[in-house]
């Protein structure tokens, strides 16, 4: 008998009929002798529908009334799943966060996860029943409903998963596992049977939405092993794992990750003297918006060029920041453009082995794709390109480092 943490997103619970299906699914997994904690998501646009309520009677509606107000979704579908179990003979309890004990900071709408006192979910889960709990939400000291973030069910699930030690965190979707790129821009893309924590974050933070950054995360800090599998077809998904030895079938490369949104700023010409680098960074931190790659460069007789990149809903503003710093400075001038993409490989492979950003450069300059931005970590190598090659370029590197269904 395994303790198993099944969680359910909203497109999964988004009509009756999808609840009782979700019901068949737990009631089998409880009938098969596993203690099942299941949590859920609100049903697909109900987030969404309840905060423009929210914006229709206010242009800032006050942080804790949304939670009051954005909790309700999940609360929905926790009573829902429990009556489609106990149709089923399967016997159930709905949970909000606070009769779970999820303990949370004060920060309304975007609140972590302090602890979790197990103690009423234990004992309902020793006696045989299930036990459903609304994702999202948790208390804060003072009593009031929070809630984590956009997203936030998955949390609330690996939190769980930690909070129980569990067997296993299964995040139940609309896609079968993760992909070794989207398969939207590459048609043959492969479903990975396993991935480590470490990759999994670099290909989330780059677009691949499967899952919270924040429970991705979480998970791996307190080694829960996390599974993504869909709700609507069989399968064994993807498992995301601590372990590297057994990870990704020992692949160089795991994935390609990209991301479209990216916006680039350059400023030539500054003095080349200690303190640049912040005047300019400083004052977008200022204005909290984050910055992703950064390049600087001398460029001649002490001056330097400076180059880094936003997300382009930023743009407009952080140009009009650097523009006013540069002229401080006295730089000799800013430029910028939004129609740029982001291109990166990801593989813990990388470490042991010398050779990938060459062979990532080679297979682009076959292509003419030119690269206007390169920066590397430890597992990922980046660049940025021109958007127009965007598809072109994740194609030709998916192809280049053997990652379609039918090269493995
Ligand atoms: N319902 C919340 C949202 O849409 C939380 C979640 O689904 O994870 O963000
Ligand atoms: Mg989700």
């Amino acid at each position: 008998m395994s303790l198993l943490v099944q969680k359910y997103g909203g497109t999964s619970v988004g009509t009756v009929e999808r609840i009782q299906a979700v019901a068949e699914r737990v009631y089998k997994t409880a009938r098969d002798g596993h203690q099942v904690v299941v949590v859920v998501s609100a049903m697909s646009g109900e987030t969404n529908r309840l905060l423009s309520l929210a914006n229709e009677i206010s242009a800032r509606p006050i942080p804790r009334e949304i939670d009051v107000l954005v909790s309700t979704g999940e609360q929905v579908t926790t009573a829902l799943l429990c009556m489609a179990l106990a149709e089923l003979g399967q016997e159930a309890r709905s949970y909000t966060g606070s009769q779970a004990g999820i303990k949370t900071d004060d920060s309304h709408n975007k609140a972590r996860i302090t602890n979790i006192d197990t103690e009423a979910v234990m004992k309902d889960l020793q006696s045989g029943c299930v036990v459903v709990l609304a994702g999202f939400q948790g208390v804060n000291e003072a009593g009031e409903v929070t809630t984590l973030g956009r997203g936030g069910s998955d949390t609330s699930a690996v939190a769980m998963a930690a909070a129980l030690k569990a067997d296993e965190c299964q995040i139940y979707t609309d896609v079968d596992g993760v992909y070794t790129t989207d398969p939207r821009v590459v048609s043959d893309a492969r479903k990975l049977d396993r991935i480590t924590f470490e990759e999994m974050l670099e290909m989330a933070s780059l677009g691949s939405k499967v899952l919270q950054i924040r429970a991705v995360e979480f998970a791996g800090k307190y080694n829960v092993a996390l599974r993504v599998l869909s709700s609507f077809t069989e399968g064994e998904g993807t498992l995301i794992t601590l372990d590297e030895e057994d990870a990704v079938e020992q692949a160089l490369i795991s994935g390609i990750a990209f991301n479209r949104d990216e916006a680039q700023i350059t400023v030539r010409g500054v003095p080349d003297t200690p303190g640049i680098a912040f005047q300019i960074l400083g004052a977008v931190a200022d204005a909290n918006i984050e910055v992703d790659m950064i390049v600087q460069n001398i460029s001649g007789d002490n001056v330097t060029d400076f180059t880094f990149t936003v997300n382009r809903i930023d743009y407009d503003r952080v140009s009009e920041i650097v523009n006013t710093v540069a002229k401080e400075l006295g730089a000799a001038d800013v430029s910028g453009r939004s129609d740029i993409a982001k291109i990166s490989v990801v593989g813990v492979g990388m470490r042991s082995h010398a050779g990938i950003a060459s062979k990532m450069f080679q297979a682009l300059a076959k292509e003419q794709i030119n690269i206007l931005m390169i920066s590397t970590s430890e597992i990922k190598i980046s660049v940025v390109v021109d958007e127009k090659y965007l598809e072109l370029g994740v194609r030709t590197l998916h192809d280049e480092f053997d990652l379609a269904q039918n090269s493995q």
